[in-house]
């Protein structure tokens, strides 16, 4: 069995180059410090949940590179089967921390969607990419290595392609190119989840690509220490609430973080090097891995959904009342929930075996699931919001500091106090806000790509004669309307 412990998973972070920014201040250990410290803690949820007999099934697996027991998050998702597990283990995660561990699960998603594309590319090509992956695989399980996922480019002006803007440098490109096939590049990711919780980062193309644009054609795995790469993590709105009494940030571990990656100049050893020009499969390598994430994503937000439910039945309690007085409303959040899950399981059930051995679930359905997911879940959020009241909608009550002031807050528990204790009220309260505007809320709309993205990948796969013709058949209609003619 190869799976580290979650102290094995700090020491390993420990002892990285320190390159993580916040407020201006380089983090020396993102272990300890406020900034980092809950989305470490976060993922070392993962490697303690994987060792329990409960959820190890769920979190680990068989290495079919070494037929040893691996994390989840470092396999090869090989069968409509493990699909299916990692929507579930999405879930668990969302279960366990309320938050997104995306350190480890988009790094994973973009393994897999290189894994079927270095394959396809070596057969067109001849290249020796996915010998590559595999070595790079091998090692990355052997050690257990926490991988975070980066596709996203600052882009800059939407409408235009890399090579056409201002500056070329607004999506991550290819500067230098060597004769041993090690590469020089610059520009930024932005928005990655996880990254000062991750030992690697692993890089994917923005977005398809056409000829001009081959230098932007470009996939690595990276040490998230590498000379060259500076991480600033993003400001969240739970910052600067890491207070002594602390339950103004009401978890203790979870929360999203996301960092902009900066790589100035980093030079990445060939054997690290998975695409490198090659613009024809930029668009495949998106395409696999927006499958999988958009199906996974599905179990995510459901398991977000579950620990809002149950936030919100314990609010009705603690105010004195059942939670039978919003069984509508808690029904509609069920509906919900098992929406996403539902489509995100459908989707990986209904999916193909590429020929690499990997897994790719089904286009159409896991592009409607992210429809889903940039919708549904913030209907549960409002009605969360509705059932608790005033208290949580936007963390409407005094700070932790001043509920425990020796001069009122005395008197603030009394006034907060209901059917339980002012403070236990306060503390649901605070994780309703966390969970509903704050640092809990995963990217439903945004993460893994827009809402409208997925929507021309749905149109795209929508063929509109083969609906009219079965409509044609069913009413027995035997005349011709051509559609008009375009001007
Ligand atoms: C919580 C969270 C976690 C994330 N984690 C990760 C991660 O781990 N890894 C990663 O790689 N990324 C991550 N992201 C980034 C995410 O993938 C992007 O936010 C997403 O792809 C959208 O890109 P954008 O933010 O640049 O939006 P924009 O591109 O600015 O889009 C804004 C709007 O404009 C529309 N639009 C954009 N371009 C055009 C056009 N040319 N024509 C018409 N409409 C257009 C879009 O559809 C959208 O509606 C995360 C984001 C969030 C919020």
């Amino acid at each position: 069995m190869i799976l580290r412990t979650s102290e094995d998973y700090r020491e390993s972070l420990r002892k990285m180059r320190p390159n993580v920014y916040k407020f201006g201040e380089l983090i020396e250990d993102v272990t300890m410090h406020p900034s980092t410290r809950r989305t470490v803690e976060g993922h070392a949820q993962i490697f303690d949940a994987a060792r329990t007999e409960e959820h190890k099934d769920l979190l680990t697996t068989t290495s079919h590179l070494s037929g040893e027991r691996i994390s989840r998050y470092l396999s090869i998702v090989g069968s409509a089967e493990d699909m299916v597990k990692n929507v579930r283990m999405k879930r668990l995660m969302f279960n366990i921390t309320g938050t997104c561990t995306g350190g480890r699960c988009v790094g994973f998603n973009a393994l897999n969607s290189m894994w079927a594309t270095t394959y396809d590319m070596d057969a067109e090509f001849g290249t020796k990419y996915h010998q590559r992956l595999t070595e790079w695989l091998r090692k990355a399980q052997k050690e257990d290595i926490t991988v975070a996922g980066a596709l996203t480019d600052p882009k800059g002006d939407r409408s235009k392609r890399p090579s056409e803007q201002s500056d070329p440098d607004l999506s991550l490109r290819i500067v230098k190119r060597n004769d041993d096939g090690s590469v020089v590049v610059r520009g930024a990711k932005v928005m990655i989840a996880g990254v000062a919780a991750a030992n690697e980062v692993f890089i994917l193309p923005g977005t398809g690509y056409k000829e001009p644009d081959a230098d932007y054609a470009l996939s690595f795995a990276v040490p998230r220490d590498i000379e060259g790469l500076t991480v600033i993590e993003a400001r969240h709105p739970s910052d600067g609430r890491d207070a002594e009494c602390g339950f103004d940030n009401p978890v203790d571990y979870g929360g999203i973080t996301q960092g902009y990656l900066l790589f100035q100049d980093v030079h990445i050893p060939a054997d690290r090097v998975f695409m490198a020009g090659e613009w024809k499969y930029s668009m495949k390598a998106v395409l696999n891995f927006i499958a999988p994430y958009r199906s996974a994503i599905g179990g995510c937000v459901a398991g977000q959904g579950d620990v809002i439910m149950g936030a919100s039945a314990l609010m009705a309690r603690a105010n004195g009342l059942s939670e039978k007085v919003f069984r509508d409303k808690l029904t509609k959040m069920t509906i919900n929930n098992e929406t996403t899950f539902g489509m995100g399981i459908a989707a990986s059930v209904l999916g193909k075996l590429h020929p690499s051995g990997v897994w790719i679930p089904d286009g159409k359905l896991s592009n409607v699931n992210k429809v889903h997911v940039a919708t549904l879940p913030y209907e549960t959020k409002r009605l969360a919001q509705d059932i608790a009241g005033g208290i949580a909608e936007t963390g409407c009550m005094p700070s932790c500091e001043d509920i425990h002031s020796p001069v009122y807050g005395e008197l603030l528990q009394k006034y907060l106090s209901a059917k339980c204790s002012g403070e236990t009220r306060a503390r649901i309260a605070r994780l309703i806000e966390w969970l509903t505007i704050g640092a809990g809320v995963p990217g439903c709309m945004h993460g893994g790509g827009s809402p409208d993205g997925a929507k021309l990948v749905i149109g795209s796969t929508s063929d509109i004669e083969s609906l009219i013709a079965l409509a044609r058949k069913v009413a027995n209609i035997k005349e011709e309307i051509p559609p008009p003619e375009r001007k």
